[in-house]
């Protein structure tokens, strides 16, 4: 699998070989028409002579999670309550994770025959400590990547971080500094294009 970070178009273009001569190839980025966008990144690597099989996309929350996942008589799991690593645009463990205590704290409230919010909120507390640093990362990740495509300083920033290595950075080891950095990033916009 090979990998290409566009400056430009700020996002991520991917391929890798499937065999019988098939390849797939893939673009992660944010546009109001991802489609022309991918086309253009198709053409600039060389890519658009390509006979294409099958095309498919979809949409990511790249934010974090939405501010409160459950409600009187609704718990909200997966993509929806944006249970993302935006980092790397993984939601199938997060959706199937989610899903899992969402439907535990369902049955609780089935046997209890409550379904109020008082009930409920008990999903935001398993939620938050099975996963929520891992989203966190995924969003520092996602937001940290852009920066440094945008200033075409990656590889002097990143040596490809684990979660762990992202959290032990936001949480311990230059905590102060990297985590002031992070919300400067975010409030100046300096991780989005101007468009
Ligand atoms: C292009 C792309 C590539 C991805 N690659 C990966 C990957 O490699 N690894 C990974 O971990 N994650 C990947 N993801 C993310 C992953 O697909 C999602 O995080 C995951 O599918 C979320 O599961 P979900 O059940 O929350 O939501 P979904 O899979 O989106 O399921 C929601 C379902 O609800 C249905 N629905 C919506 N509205 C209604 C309605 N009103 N009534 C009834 N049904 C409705 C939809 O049709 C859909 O079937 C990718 C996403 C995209 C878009």
């Amino acid at each position: 699998m090979f990998t290409i970070f566009d400056a430009e178009k700020l996002g991520v273009l991917w391929a890798f070989p499937k065999g019988k001569g098939k390849v797939n190839i893939g673009y992660a980025g944010e546009f109001k028409d991802a489609k022309k966008a991918f086309n253009e990144l198709m053409q600039k690597y060389g890519f658009s002579g390509l006979k294409r099989e099958k095309e498919l996309g979809g949409v990511l929350p790249v934010s974090g999670p939405i501010k409160k996942a459950y409600a009187d008589r609704v718990l909200v799991a997966g993509t929806a309550a944006g249970f993302i690593h935006a980092g790397v645009g993984e939601g199938n463990y997060l959706a199937l994770k989610s899903g899992i205590i969402a439907g535990s704290i369902a049955s609780k409230a089935i046997s209890q025959n409550d379904f109020s919010i008082s009930t409920l909120k008990e999903y935001e507390t398993h939620w938050k400590n099975t996963f929520w640093k891992r989203v966190e990362a995924g969003v520092a990740l996602y937001d940290i990547e852009n920066f440094g495509v945008k200033f075409g300083i990656t590889e002097r920033i990143f040596d490809y971080p684990s979660d762990e290595s992202i959290i032990r950075f936001l949480t311990r080891d230059v905590w102060g500094v990297a985590r002031v950095l992070w919300k400067m990033i975010r409030l100046f916009r300096l991780n989005r294009v101007n468009r």
